[in-house]
């Protein structure tokens, strides 16, 4: 049915349901991947930890100074999760983010393993950002002025063949941003192939380093544990020893706010973040990590944990699914992803409607993630990207505003067609 009496039909219906919506008065919000006041329970014991227990598992006293590496407990437990040797793992402060942006930093003022000027002196530095893809990333590129140049993505992770010709034929390309496993926001896990090619590509930069954001290593939604290829043994493997900075933390496993980030890569990479990191801080907060390490155990104790943040978060999802299905399966005016892990759930709606969509929700009290926020300086092209953030409404308030949305979908969609 999609004559345009039909399309019009359709069309007064979803204004009908629309200024219904807004007769709501609703509040919700679903901008950001948060974890829910619930999922941090599940970290309650982390409190009351380390007790009276200060001293780590080599007899390092946590309360002070020192141990710029971090404790090595807590880098044995996720040495395996992230696919870093220990030694070559450092575990710092409470964020990856702030790891990532501080490696820019760092390569800007500090000349890399492989390189022979800093990126300062270079006129141009770029980095390929596969879109769609996490907003901070291109926020960081924004802020210390780094060229985006946005590559698509496949449902094998970034298009191959349009990043070797980049990386190959620009030195000034410096690196490529990667949420390799249940990505940020399209749930993509990057397939054995892509992560070889990425490893082995010739490039013109001899400093090219790949941020491998592993942010959801262990965020499974389902029962198949989704695993990745090894990237730092890809690199090495093909001669690149130096080419991955991988990143982790534990942000969505205890607390969003008091975990602990990780950086994993190269010996003479972590030697490298070292020596600038000891020109910062004189050690990470080692207590902070010692409490994680009792309270998680070892790599089994983190998935166990996972598990009960699976439980909490999966029917969240399932509720996002259902409603996404029943109100616009059969429309043709919308697709989304239906991802193993992580914590989105990307919508595409026809081109052009994006904006318009998340416009008309807010005016109904329901605030989206803005539209173009998953592509470099905000401008998603197609203008079709609305990344839906699950987890941190109650499943009550999710409901309600997923079914918001899908009316707003359908009143901007049945207009475009008309119009
Ligand atoms: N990387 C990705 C892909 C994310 O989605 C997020 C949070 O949403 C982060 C990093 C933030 O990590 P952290 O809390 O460790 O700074």
């Amino acid at each position: 049915m999609s004559g345009p009496e039909a399309l019009a039909a359709h069309r007064d219906r979803a204004q009908q349901d629309y200024v219904e919506l807004v007769g709501r008065g609703l509040s919700l919000d679903l901008t950001r991947g948060k974890p829910a006041a619930d999922q941090l329970d599940l970290s309650a014991p982390l409190l009351a930890l380390p007790g009276a227990t200060y001293r780590s598992a080599e007899s390092v006293d946590t309360r002070n100074y020192g141990g710029l590496h971090g404790l090595r407990e807590l880098r044995e437990i996720f040495s395996g999760p992230l696919q870093v040797p220990v030694e070559q793992l450092v575990a710092a402060g409470n964020s990856s983010l702030e790891l990532m942006h501080d490696s820019l930093v760092h390569a800007m003022l500090s000349v890399l393993p492989g390189a022979d000027s800093r990126w300062v002196d270079q006129e141009r530095i770029a980095f390929l950002c596969p879109v769609p893809g996490y907003d901070r990333h291109f926020g960081v590129c924004e802020r210390l002025g780094i060229e985006m140049i946005p590559v698509p993505m496949t449902d094998q992770g970034p298009d191959m063949d349009a990043v070797e010709r980049l990386v190959a034929g620009d030195a000034s390309v410096k690196g490529i941003w990667c949420v390799p496993k249940y990505s940020n926001p399209d749930g993509i896990s990057y397939s054995d192939e892509v992560v070889d090619r990425l490893a082995a590509m010739p490039t013109a930069a001899p400093d090219f380093r790949i941020f491998w954001d592993n942010a959801y290593a262990v965020h499974h939604l389902t029962d198949e544990r989704v695993e990745i290829a090894d990237v730092l043994a890809a690199c090495a493997g093909h001669g690149h020893p130096d080419r991955a900075f991988v990143f982790g933390s534990t942000s969505k496993i205890t607390f969003a706010g008091s975990g602990v980030g990780f950086f994993g890569a190269s010996p003479d990479n972590v030697a490298w973040l070292l020596g600038n990191l000891a020109k910062r801080t004189i050690g990470p907060d080692k207590v902070n990590q010692l409490r994680h390490a009792l309270f998680l155990k070892d790599e089994a104790g983190v998935h166990a944990h996972m598990d009960l943040h699976r439980a909490k978060l999966r029917p969240k999802f399932d509720a996002v699914l259902r409603i996404l299905e029943a109100e616009l399966g059969s429309t043709g005016l919308a697709t989304w992803t239906d991802p193993k892990g992580g914590y989105f759930i990307t919508l595409k709606v026809l081109d052009g409607c994006a904006r318009e969509v998340v416009r008309r929700a807010a005016d109904a009290g329901i605030v989206l993630t803005p539209a173009g926020a998953t592509h470099p300086h905000g401008q998603d092209p197609d203008d079709a990207v609305i990344r839906i953030a699950p987890s941190f409404p109650t499943p009550e308030e999710l409901e309600q505003a997923i079914a918001g949305v899908t009316a707003c979908v359908r009143l901007v969609g049945y207009e475009k067609l008309l119009a």
